[in-house]
């Protein structure tokens, strides 16, 4: 069990501090109000900003626009004043000495209050709309509140080292009376979980830290002597002394990755903050914590014995953002080295940084022993498939992804398979590639384990003293090379800006296990995504060069009739099923509004479903590779 006062701090802030408070106002209009307070503000006048994104997620997100109404005024923040709905107007007018201070915006994300010399202490006073479910942004109604700092809190241009204060208010009524606060920020003079003051040593920090308020239930354990706990929001049941046993068993194994002699993990505790819906999946990393988002469903219950799909996917979701936490949150691209949140930061190395997590995050599960090598296995397998399904990878590099996660990974269209490859699945196949090319050169001696435990002591580890990120590509290798004395470049390079398919079958044959390519769906093929509706199949996708395409459909085309009958539902497949390849199908559809007739030749059911299999009792680098503990 984890204790309580682990993370109690009771120094006294500086009095540069910057001040913030968040109430939320009006949980049934999603709406916080947050106030940001500075003593001796720019005389020039103060500029403030907002991110524009939030690290770890690679889009211009815009919080801005969720700003509802905004004021300035000198001295410290008021009691609340500001009117929540049009029904109830603020109660007073302003008074001489309470006026606003003129606010001018800057550009769609900064705001420049005019100070003068006479504002010593200066406030801005926020209402925001807080109304998405998602890890990234704020969330609030009568059942909990959720948000992290990037779309509430602005940053006082010139201050972005000071200390920040941040008071948490309880929302006003009987209903909000065992609301409780869950964050990894350090308390100041504030019981565990009460709402009160918390503390954080500069704006990075602060905006690092997602907070968690409502009712919810908290599930510790320390994992190397370092306290963790899970935190519960939402309606559920579950078998929660499952998930402790198994989280902890993963997250033990990922701190003694990156430090197997100390065992020792880089933060002072953990948390896992998770929204429990009834259906939604993600994640977000933080520097000693995450914010996950799933279904019910997929969590652990009384009598389960082997974990299900949903399960060890959750598993890897949990064991994915905490590997974060040395790998993208300590060990950063330059790029990240610091975040510029004004704006879109680019580099090409997302295939490690979220590609090789997405390799350990199953992995670890396997080495964790909270699931068996023929699941670790079939997950491979899974990555593998998705890899392989669509022509994108054959034109897009993994580097080229990463820095263009911003306009084609983050904001993917139908003609996403036919165009991009993911730096998640590809580049977890290129750490595959990189662990068995070093594991097979050095007869096992050395692994992909060497380059993380490089890559942690050369930029992570230190990470706070010198704000050092990985430079680049090269730098990579270079390190690479020097942690397991194996001849890296030609193979990293390729892998990563190349788009020929990796050598995986060789590489596994020399680790006893097959490949074999099977088709998903029975009879022949006609290359489409598709949604069976009461009103036709809609097309969701139509891959480059596939009987769909050939025949001149597309995507967003709904088939109404197969060779005259009409079809909808599951009707598609019942129609494929009993043709064969090389047959032709009239299909009507509607473009819009139009109705339109194609001729459709069908292709040889496509072999996409990869099946990965130990060869007999397997050998040794095998062994080596998927052992368990
Ligand atoms: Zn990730």
């Amino acid at each position: 069990m984890a204790s309580n006062t682990t993370s109690s701090m009771h120094a006294t802030p500086t009095p540069s501090a910057t001040l913030y408070r968040v109430t939320p106002i009006d949980p049934d209009g999603h709406v916080f109000q947050v106030t940001v307070t500075i003593d001796a503000p720019d005389p020039q006048g103060q500029l403030f900003s907002l991110p524009t994104w939030i690290p770890g997620s690679y889009l211009i997100r815009e919080f801005a626009k969720n700003i509802v109404t905004m004021r300035a005024y000198a001295g410290p923040p008021r009691a609340l004043t500001d009117a929540i709905d049009a029904a109830t107007p603020a109660p007073q007018a302003p008074s001489a000495d309470d006026e606003d201070l003129p606010i001018t915006k800057v550009d769609k994300a900064s705001w420049r209050v005019a100070t003068g010399d006479g504002v010593a202490t200066l406030t801005v006073q926020m209402q925001v709309y807080a109304w998405d479910l998602s890890v990234r942004t704020a969330y609030l109604d009568r059942t909990r509140g959720f948000f992290n700092g990037s779309s509430l809190f602005l940053q006082p241009h010139g201050r972005e080292q000071a200390a920040c204060m941040l008071t948490l208010e309880r929302p006003a009524g009987a209903l909000y009376r065992n609301w409780r606060v869950a964050t990894t920020l350090p308390r100041y003079k504030t019981r565990p979980g009460a709402f009160g003051t918390y503390m954080a040593a500069n704006y990075d920090a602060l905006i690092d830290h997602p907070i968690e308020l409502g009712e919810f239930l908290t599930v510790e354990f320390d994992a190397c002597g370092t306290p963790h706990d899970i935190v519960l929001a939402g309606r559920f049941d579950a078998d929660t002394d499952r998930l402790r046993a198994d989280v902890s068993k993963i997250c033990d194994a990922i701190i003694r990755l990156f430090e197997p002699e100390a065992a020792r993990a880089p933060f002072d505790r953990y948390q896992f903050q998770c929204a429990v819906v009834g259906d939604g999946y993600g994640g977000l990393e933080h520097r000693d914590s995450t914010a996950l988002l799933f279904s019910r469903n997929d969590l652990p219950f009384k009598g389960m014995q082997a974990p299900t799909d949903g399960y060890r996917g959750l598993l890897g979701l949990f064991s994915h953002e905490y590997f974060h936490a040395w790998h993208v949150k300590r060990i950063k691209p330059a790029a990240f080295s610091p975040y510029d949140l004004s704006r879109e930061s680019y580099t090409s190395l997302l295939w490690l940084f979220e590609g090789f997590t997405s390799y350990y995050d199953d992995l670890m599960l396997l080495r964790s022993g909270v699931i068996e090598r023929d699941d670790y296995l079939k997950a491979l397998a899974k990555t593998m498939s998705q890899v392989m399904r669509g022509t994108g990878r054959l034109k897009q590099s993994v580097a080229d992804s990463s820095f263009d996660a911003w306009t084609k990974y983050y904001r993917q269209d139908e003609n996403a398979p036919n165009a991009i490859v993911s730096y998640y699945t590809k580049g977890a196949l290129v750490g595959l590639c990189l662990d068995l090319s070093i594991r097979a050169a050095s007869q096992g001696k050395k692994s992909l384990d060497d380059v993380m435990r490089a890559l942690w002591q050369t930029y992570g580890a230190d990470f706070e003293r010198h704000q050092r990120g990985l430079p680049d590509e090269q730098a990579f290798i270079a390190l690479a090379e020097r942690a397991t004395g194996v001849k890296l470049r030609k193979l990293t390079e390729l892998a990563v800006f190349g788009t020929s398919d990796l050598p995986l079958q060789t590489l596994l044959a020399r680790f006893g296990v097959s490949i074999d390519w099977e088709a998903s769906s029975k009879g022949p093929s006609l290359g489409v995504k598709s949604l069976g509706r009461a009103d036709g199949v809609l097309l969701q996708q139509v891959l480059s060069g596939a009987a769909a395409h050939r025949g001149g459909l597309s995507a967003g085309d709904l088939l109404i009739a197969a060779d005259g009958i009409r079809l909808h539902n599951n009707g598609l497949d019942t129609v494929l099923q009993r043709r064969q390849p090389g047959d032709w199908l009239s299909l009507h559809a509607f473009r819009r509004d139009e109705l339109m007739e194609f001729r459709v030749q069908l292709d040889e059911p496509s072999r996409e479903q990869c099946k990965l299999r130990v060869e007999g009792k397997g050998n040794k680098l095998g062994a080596g590779w998927l052992r368990s503990v």
